[in-house]
């Protein structure tokens, strides 16, 4: 049964910077992916607080907001049959030395936090993330 959803996700700083945004692009598109809406931009930090506020208790959140803040980012949303959890998995396990081999994250992932890649983790949070980048 077809069930076409939309996930939101994000080349991350450090991947922008390393000029991976094309080859990071491919592999959503030859797993399938539409990317139906796309845009490089720089967010603040406040932005990105706001974007990360289900983190703001963690130890980590303000190098987190710090780093998503610190340069060119492509944000996109992603179509195709169940988006979100295809998406986690291409994306693979947050920190990339433990995502798996041909994931996103095992290729292109420097650290936890330098990880190349954000995906929506629910359905919930895919349409919260789509409308906080594109609210149209
Ligand atoms: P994701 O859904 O796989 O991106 O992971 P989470 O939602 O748990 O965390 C959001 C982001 O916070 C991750 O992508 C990492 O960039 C960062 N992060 C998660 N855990 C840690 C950590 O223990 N230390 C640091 N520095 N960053 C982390």
């Amino acid at each position: 049964m077809s069930n076409l959803e939309k996930t939101l996700s994000i080349i991350k700083p450090d991947a922008v910077e390393r000029g991976l945004e094309n080859e990071i692009k491919n592999q959503f598109l030859s797993n399938g992916f539409e990317i139906t809406n796309e845009k490089k931009i720089k967010i603040s930090k406040s932005e990105a607080e706001d974007f990360y506020k289900v983190h703001q208790t963690k130890p980590f959140y303000n190098d987190l907001c710090s780093y998503l803040s610190s340069g060119p980012i492509v944000v996109m949303i992603l179509e195709k049959n169940n988006a979100i959890l295809a998406n986690r998995k291409l994306m693979g396990a947050t920190d990339p030395n433990k995502a798996e081999e041909g994931t996103i994250r095992k290729k292109y992932g420097l650290s936890i936090d330098k990880n190349s890649v954000h995906g929506s983790d629910s359905l919930e949070n895919a349409k919260i993330e789509i409308n906080f980048f594109f609210k149209d």
